[in-house]
């Protein structure tokens, strides 16, 4: 299957700014930033979108998102607090196929979500 643009990035094929990494997630800002602070945080391991993950994923699943409360922490958010948004299939508003979880900060969200 061809690479996602996440591979390449995590791969250090395309240039970004690495925000946090470790064995088994990267975490860089978005593009495209649909706030003030928008971070994407992804497993290394290219699971499409979290539909498609299965037990085996349970540690690393769970290491995504403790790991995305710490880049919030590390990042200013806690005490204004942040949105975390995983988009999955096309109603979903998912665009890349490689799991991710967008970290949004730095506004007020609106509720419910557009
Ligand atoms: P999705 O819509 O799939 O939930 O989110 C994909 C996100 O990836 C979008 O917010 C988009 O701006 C971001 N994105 C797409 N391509 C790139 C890229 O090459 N670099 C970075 N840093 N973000 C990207």
């Amino acid at each position: 299957m061809a690479q996602t643009i996440f591979e390449r990035l995590i791969d250090g094929e395309i240039p970004t700014e690495i925000v946090y990494q470790d064995d088994l997630v990267f975490a860089f800002r978005d593009i495209n930033p649909k706030a003030p602070i928008h971070i994407l945080i992804v497993p290394k391991k290219p699971i499409p979108r979290i539909a498609e993950s299965t037990l085996d994923d349970q540690f690393l699943l769970g290491h995504l998102l403790l790991k995305a409360a710490h880049v919030a922490k590390v990042i200013g958010l806690e005490g204004t607090g942040y949105r975390l948004v995983i988009n999955n299939g096309h109603d979903g508003g998912e665009t890349v196929p490689h799991l991710h979880c967008h970290i949004l900060g730095g506004r007020l969200m609106d509720w419910p979500p557009g």
